[in-house]
């Protein structure tokens, strides 16, 4: 028998929220982002199932992008990050990949490369998120030499937003206005959404949207939004009830005995833990569906298992399902009981998770 720790992983929910995507600015494309192993559903599986409906891919690094290419993957590629090295470059060449360009010092490498193929440079311009990207004053100056370059088919012009799934911080309006100023009049794509860009921020709806987290059902956002609502969830993460026993009033759960039964206490044992990637952080209270009831979690979490309440629950033994977030329970919903946020939920499970996928 093989550990019930699984994430069941719904490809047709995936497909839906990247139309939405791309509904959302219909003369637009997206990049699907599937970088990090694509949130953790796994980025081979995710691109094959994408493959029909997407304009192109988008990863963190090269080792992303080989192994797609590797797995029958022949869509664009975008490395968001770029090149770092000569190796790096080569494998641009290699394997056909468009690179990011978010440092002057990446145009000189290019400069001194001789691909044969020609491929797409996006030039990335920092307008205030501040962790990569070129000063706006010098789009225009960078465009040209990029333009410029016999290798070098097409540059798209792209920014990042730093707040953008905070529908009220203006900081979005800002970098909206700076990178439309740095781009004034320059003959190219242009590219400003994530996710929270897509649904939320219509002046940031350009030529191309770059969804990663909405692909997978989570939203961006905080509570209700006409567009977030319409994302489908993609993964339910559930394992099964190993072993039950009744503790009287006073006695105490887990490592630490940081838990304390205040009543009679019958107690479910879960397989399931920090091993399976599955957040320490996680405190006692936080909801879990037991068969298809609402409870929560009790105790410590440990590396393989987890403890839950299953006082007052009806028909639960041995084997009976447990949903951590799925449908019922959504990730947005559970994520601030792991004083965390849906993108690290899902990225950080581990292989032990067996990965089950619905509608290949
Ligand atoms: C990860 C990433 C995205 C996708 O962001 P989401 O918030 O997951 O939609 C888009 N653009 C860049 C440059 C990224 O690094």
């Amino acid at each position: 028998m093989s550990r019930k720790a699984r994430a069941v992983i719904d490809l047709d929910a995936i497909r839906h929220n990247y139309r939405l995507a791309k509904s959302m600015a219909p003369q637009g494309r997206a990049l699907a982002v599937v970088k990090a192993d694509a949130y953790g559903h796994g980025a081979v599986v995710v691109a094959n199932a994408l493959n029909q409906d997407a304009d192109a891919f988008a990863v963190a690094c090269v080792e992303e992008a080989v192994s797609l290419r590797e797995n029958g993957i022949e869509k664009p590629i975008l490395l968001l990050e770029g090149f770092f090295d000569g190796e790096d470059l080569k494998a641009v060449q290699e394997y056909n990949l468009w690179t990011a360009i978010h440092d002057l010092g990446q145009i000189e490498s290019l400069k001194n490369w001789h691909g044969s193929q020609p491929t797409q440079a996006w030039l990335k311009i920092d307008t205030g998120m501040h962790r990569l990207g070129i000063p706006p004053e010098l789009t225009r100056s960078a465009f040209e030499q990029l333009s410029s370059l016999p290798h070098i088919s097409e540059v798209v012009l792209m920014t990042h937003f730093s707040c953008a799934d905070e529908l009220d911080n203006p900081a979005t309006h800002d970098q909206i206005d700076c990178f439309n100023r740095a781009c004034d009049g320059l003959n190219a794509a242009r590219s400003m959404a994530n996710s929270a860009g897509t649904l939320g921020w219509f002046d940031a709806l350009a030529d191309w949207q770059r969804p990663g987290l909405m692909l997978y059902g989570a939203s961006p956002f905080v509570g209700s939004h006409p567009f977030g609502d319409k994302l489908r969830k993609a993964m339910s993460l559930r394992s099964e009830i190993i072993a039950v026993r009744d503790i009287p009033p006073g006695d105490v759960v887990g490592y630490g005995a940081t838990w304390m039964a205040e009543q009679s206490t019958r107690v479910g044992t879960v397989a399931m833990g920090y091993g399976d990637g599955f957040h320490r952080q996680a405190i006692s209270g936080t909801p879990v569906m037991v068969n298809g009831q609402m409870t929560k979690i009790i105790g410590r979490v440990s590396m393989d298992m987890i403890t839950v309440d299953l006082t007052g629950l009806t028909g639960v033994n041995i084997g009976s399902d447990v949903e951590f977030w799925g449908e019922t329970l959504t990730l947005d919903e559970v994520a601030p009981w792991y004083d965390s946020v849906p993108y690290t939920l899902t990225t950080c499970l581990t292989p032990r998770v067996h990965r089950e996928y619905l509608n290949r």
